[in-house]
């Protein structure tokens, strides 16, 4: 027998969030999970596509789940997993289902392993949470995406002209992806690289960025709006994602699949 305190050492208990499995091998499954101390981890584990599994039910996409881990020599291993949030509907409503692969895509590829980033895990936990509850899941969404950017260090500069750096008005201004920001009317209008921000679409967007949920659960927006919204924070995602972050694979998937996503507007 190995003495207790060398085996204590190698096991660690973490709160995680499921953002993806594999099946690896006869009955195991890799999880890429995100966990609120050491941020995004790839586990295995072992067995849990035996009928028998005590595990299997615990570790499905979007869980918030509670995990003994222990070290391994490559991989680490998940011994035990308790349920904190099932987050059911996520799995069980096709429309919510695929909002939250979104959601979790996007935490995957816009985040290093072992790279902690505690208020990325709670916007995460908080977003699912929304997802699976009776709100407007759209809106989720765009504070989703817009609060991550900011965790993550691609935060859209929405206040001051990312050229001439004066405030910006409530006009129609101009949205550089490449400069990460917007510009006035006077450097951003009749640019083929800008995109024109209606008065509507400029206010949400600076909203949904600096407000707390709380005061943008509420928001009534026009279908239209909500649409160019979600059309342009896409546009912004997709673009860092190519010039910075490359993945191929989600890009392609964002390309194809969110062509066919619900939209805020129902189209
Ligand atoms: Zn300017």
């Amino acid at each position: 027998m190995e003495p207790e305190i060398t085996r204590r050492q190698r096991l660690y208990r973490i709160s995680a969030i499921v953002l993806k499995r594999h099946d690896q091998g006869e009955a195991d499954r890799l999880l890429t999970v995100f966990t609120r101390d050491r941020g995004k981890l790839t586990l295995l584990a072992k067995g849990v596509r035996k009928p028998a599994s005590r595990k299997a039910g615990h570790i499905e996409p979007f869980t918030h789940v509670d995990l003994l881990v222990a070290k391994g020599k490559s991989l680490d291993l998940v011994t035990q997993a308790e349920t904190i949030h099932a987050h059911r509907r996520l799995r069980e409503d096709l429309v919510r289902s695929s909002w939250a692969y979104y959601v979790a895509e996007l935490a995957d590829v816009f985040t290093q392993d072992d790279d902690p980033n505690d208020l990325l895990f709670d916007l995460l936990l908080e977003t699912l949470g929304r997802l699976d509850g009776d709100g407007e899941p759209a809106l989720a969404v765009r504070y989703y995406e817009l609060h991550l950017l900011a965790l993550t260090g691609y935060q859209p500069q929405l206040f001051r002209c990312v050229q001439c750096n004066e405030l910006l008005k409530p006009e129609v201004n101009f949205l550089s992806l490449e400069r990460g920001g917007a510009l006035c009317p006077q450097h951003g209008a009749n640019r083929p690289e800008t995109i024109a921000l209606s008065v509507n679409v400029f206010k949400v967007l600076r909203f949904l960025q600096t407000r707390a949920w709380a005061e943008v659960a509420p928001l009534q927006i026009s279908p239209g709006t909500m649409g160019q919204v979600e059309a342009l924070l896409k546009r912004y995602v997709v673009y860092h994602l190519e010039h910075t972050l490359r993945s191929v694979a989600f890009l392609d998937r964002l390309r194809q699949g969110l062509a066919q996503m619900p939209m805020a507007n129902g189209e």
